[in-house]
């Protein structure tokens, strides 16, 4: 058709044009419209086009013929006759809007880009006529695709919990800032390792939408002290960017920062504002968190690396006690890969039988019965010299390289691995059968209590009660004969493990509370404890003739455990003053290398037979049996 036949497009308004040269200009706009317009018959035969509506809808008909658009249209839009047909008149719409998608662009010669989307409106003016508008919307609608792409790509970079940028994205930014330092010697940034003390914890004992929410606070409060001050507090912070890496795991990302102690300085705030009670709803819950931070110009290293070497400072945060920041020094990697060493090693030892039980006896201080002695007759009883007043099972691991390892070099990593199950077991049962083998050899002079220690992990374990019991079945031990020693260091609040010493004690072991005066319980909070005795720590007695404060500490330990009907033994007695100190403020029970030092099985059978005389209940190491070798 002749695209210039476009004059008789607009015939009904220009007869009622007056003014020709208004009619011209309408003309002239028409034909330059940056929309495609076309008027045709019912069936589609074109009878009006502008060059618009030529150029887009050209590409699509067959053979270049455009004569019909329902022809030129019907492989995009076959619907159109029918729907055309049906339509009210006048005004009616027959479509709008319509997409049509015309596939890839196709090369068409002098046309750089041919459209690939098509929006199409047609109204049906009357009995035969149409009219029609067609746009060319490929542009929008790539936009559009690229906007929903970055809105599925950004999906998966926010954690869902937090909203935060979460792993994928924070290893990103990382990498970029490494690049960034590549090239710019100037730049420097610092990563920080962000780790919930003990989240498992609220998420135990409170359940897991408490922890959600727990999670969702402390991503609040990261971010918040992290943004730049407002215009009163000074705004020194570098950039800053806040992810969650996964479970109670965050990181930080300060940009520019060449000095530690800028970055140190974050990190202390962190720490502080994550140490903050979080009130939810009539509960206040207290968490804290370790924060470990890494400088980096490092330029070999990658995004994974450093995340590596900041969790390696945060665990070291942790070791130290927690709630508090470390900065990553390179010696951390040297200590990791020797750790991860020795658990191996470790469970080798297990298999392998590397393990043994050493014993120190643990003896009776005064030559009256104690109030809480007095309730367990039963050891009296049993042992009327009042010297001995058992054993505490202390592990030891014999290396075949290393020699003997002390169990301050692998416990803590036993319970971090999971290895304190097997190793628990182990030197439960043994001392047990150990135990009752000095029944039967030692007569009057066997050890009447068995003293294990049990380690945080193990009271999480769900079985333990049952393990215990069964050690005790099978070695026909009392269970009143039994005492496990549990760390002052665990919250006497949580209630999880409260339930679990309570169903220890249900079963009649006794319960003692080991390093008292090194944790965090207060003489005030020791009635939350259901325990029986009380073990002063090795810090306090190694004091108690030296300084009149811990003296007092003692003393006051001592009478406030009486007034709770618990025993109580002093730790690492070394010297006869201490030993008559500890006499004079009432203390029931001493153990330390004045008496005897962690024995090997049999030489504490020796020491047990020679010790255990009614005369010598109350000497002190000078009377002791000599050459004795220990394994401490
Ligand atoms: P603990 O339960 O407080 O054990 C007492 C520690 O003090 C023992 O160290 C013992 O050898 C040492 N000691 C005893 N008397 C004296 C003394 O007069 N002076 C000095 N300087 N030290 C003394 P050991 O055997 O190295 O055990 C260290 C810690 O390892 C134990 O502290 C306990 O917490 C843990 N541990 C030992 N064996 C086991 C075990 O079988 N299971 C668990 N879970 N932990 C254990
Ligand atoms: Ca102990
Ligand atoms: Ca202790």
């Amino acid at each position: 058709m002749d695209l210039s036949d476009v004059n008789g497009f607009t015939e009904p308004q220009a007869e009622a044009e007056s003014d020709a040269g208004a009619y011209e200009a309408l003309i002239q706009f028409l034909y330059q419209a940056p929309i495609g317009l076309l008027q045709t018959t019912l069936d589609g035969d074109i009878t009006l086009a502008n060059p618009m509506a030529a150029q887009l809808l050209l590409p699509l008909a067959p053979d270049c013929a455009l004569l019909n658009l329902f022809d030129v249209l019907l492989q995009v839009a076959p619907q159109l006759r029918t729907l055309a047909a049906a339509a009210p008149y006048p005004g009616g719409d027959v479509c709008d809007g319509l997409r049509l998608h015309t596939g890839p662009a196709k090369a068409t010669g002098s046309m750089a880009k041919a459209p690939t989307t098509l929006s199409l409106r047609v109204q049906r003016l009357g009995a035969d006529q149409l009219m029609c508008s067609v746009n060319d919307i490929s542009a929008a609608v790539q936009l559009e695709q690229q906007r929903l792409d970055a809105g599925v790509r950004d999906a998966s970079r926010i954690d869902n919990l937090t909203a935060l940028p979460n792993r994928s994205a924070v290893l990103e930014h990382i990498e970029h800032a490494l690049q960034r330092a590549r090239i710019d010697p100037t730049f420097g940034f610092a990563v920080l390792f962000i780790n919930a003390d003990r989240f498992n914890r609220v998420n135990v004992t409170r359940g897991p939408t408490a922890g959600d929410e727990l999670l969702r606070r402390m991503a609040a409060r990261i971010s918040g002290a992290v943004r730049p001050r407002d215009a009163v507090g000074h705004n020194t912070d570098p950039v800053c960017t806040a992810a969650r890496l996964g479970m109670d795991e965050f990181v930080v990302v300060l940009e520019a920062v060449q000095r530690a102690q800028v970055a140190t300085a974050v990190a202390q705030r962190l720490v502080d504002t994550l140490a903050k009670p979080y009130r939810m709803g009539e509960a206040a819950v207290h968490s804290t968190a370790s924060v470990g931070v890494v400088l980096c110009g490092d330029s070999a290293a990658n995004a994974d690396a450093v995340l590596q070497d900041a969790s390696l400072a945060m665990r070291e945060a942790k070791r130290a006690g927690g709630s508090r920041h470390c900065l990553f020094e390179g010696g951390m990697r040297e200590r990791a890969r020797r750790s991860a060493h020795l658990e191996a090693e470790l469970r080798l030892a297990l298999q392998e039988g590397q393990l043994f039980v050493v014993y120190q006896p643990i003896t009776h201080l005064c030559t009256h019965l104690s109030t809480h002695a007095a309730n367990h007759k039963a050891n009296d009883k049993a042992n009327p010299a009042g010297g001995v007043a058992g054993v505490e099972a202390l592990v030891r691991w014999q290396h075949p390289v290393r020699g003997l390892v002390p169990p301050m070099e692998f416990i803590e990593m036993a319970e971090s691995s999971g290895l304190i199950t097997p190793l628990g077991r182990f030197v439960l049962r043994s001392a047990c059968q150990q135990f009752a083998q000095w029944q039967g050899q030692l007569g009057a002079k066997a050890p009447q209590m068995l003293s294990v220690n049990l380690s945080r992990a193990q009271l999480g374990e769900s079985d333990l009660v049952e393990t215990v019991r069964a050690a005790l079945q099978d070695t026909a031990m009392a269970a009143a004969q039994l005492q496990l020693e549990i760390t002052e260091s665990l919250a006497a609040a949580d209630p999880a493990i409260q339930a679990r010493l309570h169903e220890l004690k249900a079963l009649g072991v006794m319960l003692a509370l080991d390093d008292f005066g090194t944790g965090y319980s207060s003489l005030s909070s020791l009635h939350q404890w259901p325990v029986d005795v009380i073990k002063i720590d090795r810090s306090f007695v190694s004091q108690v003739t030296s300084s009149a404060h811990h003296r007092v500490l003692v003393e006051a330990t001592v009478r406030v455990a009486r007034s709770l009907g618990m025993g109580t033994v002093a730790e690492g007695v070394e010297t006869t003053e201490q030993a008559q100190a500890l006499r004079a403020l009432h203390c029931d029970k001493a153990q330390g290398y004045l008496y005897a030092k962690p024995l090997r099985a049999e030489e504490a059978t020796r020491w047990l037979s020679a010790y255990s005389e009614p005369s010598t209940a109350q000497t002190e190491a000078t009377e002791l049996p000599t050459s004795l070798a220990v394994a401490n």
